[in-house]
């Protein structure tokens, strides 16, 4: 097919207090009495005042997330193990948190039909079967997880996602109360991979108006959110959570660029995350993206933000050559950044240079 035809998802609720119409939104998706299955970031562990506002019936089970590394396909593979030999079936899966979350919801989900391990789904249209119903509430905004179609998993031999039509959410609730008091840092890190997503996207070879209708929204939003406005409000909240709602819709029809081919090395080698890392770099590509970078430094001027420096600073050959393999792989960041001879303009050496000032 000349043009993609992109799945998207398929019911969208937007508000604040959204959640607490989950339940009703759940209730014609159980099948008999095989349970719901709440996928919640471990920080809210604890906070019995959110887990009350979980609507749990029957057989229902909350299972926190740890999120301290990102998601990994073993940890996939042996929380759908778990469900598997504890309940058989269950009726959906709904991820509470960030991207890391959202994207442990979808690959479990697909998990529970598909058989053998989550690492051989890593890729392009390889998973077979439709998952179970899967439902994503992000509690914090950026990574554009909650409309992509993949969950970007770390396995044996790379990091890489499940990408198919079948991984996009049924349904997602945004909900911009849940996303309110994110430490300033993580908030910055994760709202920066939306702002990087528009950047690459918007000055991409693989453009067209579809994607930069909404990367130039998203744009917009961010620069209204982290450069006009003094102070952090409710609709700061309301305009992130569309901003990476709009920036996932924008990498959709395209593909994200520099920043993000060279962060996924670091997160292989070194298990940088994904918002910082996109900044650690993103930080250093004045050459490809000067207006964006130069933007980007305001901002994180203005929020007082802490760029780490020197984070390869120490690094073998081999560990290099380990980040330069990993980057290369991603073909279709580099097309989409450079131009089809992309291949002739980032050479290894070159690679390697801008990894050392990292
Ligand atoms: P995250 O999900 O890793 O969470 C970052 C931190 O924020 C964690 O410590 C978490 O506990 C905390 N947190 C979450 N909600 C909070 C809240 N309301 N209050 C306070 N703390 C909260 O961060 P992220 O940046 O959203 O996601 C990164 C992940 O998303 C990576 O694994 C990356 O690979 C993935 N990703 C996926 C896609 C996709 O299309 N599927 C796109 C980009 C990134
Ligand atoms: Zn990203």
């Amino acid at each position: 097919m000349k043009f993609r035809n992109f799945k998207m998802v398929d019911y969208v609720v937007f508000g604040r207090g959204a959640f607490d119409q989950l339940d009703e939104i759940l209730a014609p998706r159980r099948k008999g009495d095989a349970p719901m299955i709440f996928f919640v970031d471990y920080f809210f562990e604890g906070n019995e005042t959110f887990a009350k506002r979980i609507p749990l019936r029957g057989k229902d089970k909350i299972v926190y997330i740890d999120v301290t590394d990102e998601p990994k396909t073993k940890y996939v593979d042996k929380v759908r193990d778990d469900l598997k030999a504890e309940f058989g079936e269950v009726s959906g899966i709904i991820g509470i948190g960030g991207g890391s979350v959202m994207d442990m919801a979808k690959a479990v989900s697909l998990m529970m039909t598909n058989p053998g391990s989550s690492a051989d789904y890593q890729g392009w249209d390889l998973v077979k079967f439709a998952g179970v119903y899967k439902v994503g509430i992000p509690t914090i905004s950026g990574t554009g997880a909650e409309v992509s179609r993949t969950c970007v998993l770390t396995g044996p031999t790379r990091k890489l996602g499940m990408n198919s039509d079948f991984t996009p959410f049924d349904q997602i609730v945004l909900d911009p109360e849940l996303i309110r008091g994110v430490p300033v840092n993580q908030q910055f890190y994760t709202a920066m991979d939306c702002y990087i997503h528009c950047i690459e996207s918007l000055q991409g070879t693989y453009l067209n108006a579809f994607s930069r209708s909404y990367g130039e929204e998203a744009l917009r939003l961010c620069q209204e959110i982290f450069l006009h406005k003094e102070k952090w409000d409710d609709d700061a909240d309301e305009k992130l959570m569309m901003a990476s709602y709009a920036g996932g819709m924008s990498i959709a029809y395209s593909q994200v660029g520099v920043a993000h081919a060279v962060s996924y090395g670091l997160a292989y080698l070194l298990g940088t995350k994904h918002g910082i890392g996109n900044c650690i770099v993103f930080d250093k590509l004045e050459e490809f993206y000067p207006e964006g970078v130069k933007e980007f430094k305001e901002m994180v001027k203005k929020h007082n933000i802490d760029i780490p420096q020197g984070i390869t600073k120490g690094l073998t050959d081999e560990q290099f050559n380990i980040m330069i393999d990993v980057s290369l792989g991603m073909a279709p960041l580099w097309e989409n950044a450079l131009g089809k001879d992309w291949k002739e303009q980032m050479t290894r050496e070159r690679l390697r240079a801008l990894y050392e000032q990292l």
